[in-house]
């Protein structure tokens, strides 16, 4: 069998959790987190991914909603609660506060997404969450997905396996 030059990537869940376990077994205190056998669980929640060059790529696309070039931000979806922050994985990009057509200021698409005026609360999430997916499959597309960034759907099938 040929040998390819190219290491495989193990799923950041794995790498995660293979870091994390001799932390725990050293730990003669009972800790608040589900195991099975002796492998530490990660929580989807605590998987979440950050990643600079994601969120400078995302930024760097024109406005996902009014398509304005030079103003975008990286959005995320609205937090689930308890202040944790979304994957950097699910953002996309919304312009930022930029002169309008009349050369007043207009707040932009990312405050009036986070302020429901582009869409109720109600479907902000959907919206959101395929405002993601596209982002995605276009930095796929055009192969600047970040070296090293493990994918968005490949950690998801992970850990609904796990
Ligand atoms: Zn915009």
């Amino acid at each position: 069998m040929k040998r390819t030059p190219f290491k495989r990537k193990l799923p950041a869940a794995y790498v995660k959790a293979e870091r994390i376990s001799p932390v725990y077994a050293r730990l003669t205190v009972k800790v608040n987190m589900p195991r099975v056998g002796d492998a530490v669980v990660i929580l989807p929640k605590e998987d979440i991914v950050r990643s600079e060059p994601y969120r400078r790529l995302v930024a760097a696309r024109p406005c996902i909603n009014c398509h304005i070039e030079g103003y975008s931000q990286a959005a995320h979806p609205p937090p689930t609660g308890k202040g944790i922050k979304e994957d950097d994985r699910e953002c996309f990009p919304l312009c930022c506060i930029h002169p309008g057509a009349d050369g007043e200021l207009v707040p932009g698409c990312h405050a009036d997404f986070d302020n429901y005026r582009l869409v109720p609360a109600s479907d902000v999430r959907a919206l959101a969450a395929s405002w993601g997916a596209q982002i995605r499959k276009e930095i796929r597309d055009e192969g600047k997905w970040p070296k090293g960034l493990p994918h968005f759907e490949e950690q998801t099938a992970l850990e609904l396996a796990s």
